[in-house]
């Protein structure tokens, strides 16, 4: 297996954990864009939100209901931003579905 993430998942590549359950595994990014940047990313295999269907509904929710979680546990009270890079063209890196949770200052709008 050559993903990234699912060495990540699998405890294969050492992370910083942030959160776990079965359906999901949220790590610190390794180069954080702010001062709380966590990924949460399915345990599943996933490539891209590209790759998901109607059979990843409650999954897609869970790893929304995820970020809020930690989002919470983190105290990011005043906001926060989650964001799924998708493809290309939306500067997806790691082809491993992921959810960024980005908070703790003043973000900007529109991204680059
Ligand atoms: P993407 O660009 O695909 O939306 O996001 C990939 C993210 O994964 C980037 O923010 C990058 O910093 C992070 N990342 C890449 N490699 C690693 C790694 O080995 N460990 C961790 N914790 N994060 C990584
Ligand atoms: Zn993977």
């Amino acid at each position: 297996m050559s993903c990234l993430f699912c060495k990540i998942v699998d405890g294969s590549i050492p992370s910083t954990a942030v959160y776990q359950d079965e359906f999901c595994y949220a790590f610190a990014d390794l180069n954080p864009k702010a001062p709380v940047h966590v990924l949460v990313a399915p345990r599943e295999h996933i490539g891209s939100l590209e790759e998901t269907g109607e059979g990843d509904r409650a999954l897609l929710g869970h790893l929304m209901w995820a970020a809020a979680r930690i989002a919470r546990d983190k105290g990011l009270a005043k906001g926060y931003r989650v964001v799924v890079n998708t493809g290309q063209d939306g500067g997806q890196s790691v082809d491993h579905l992921h959810v960024h949770l980005l908070g703790g200052r003043q973000l900007t709008w529109p991204p680059g």
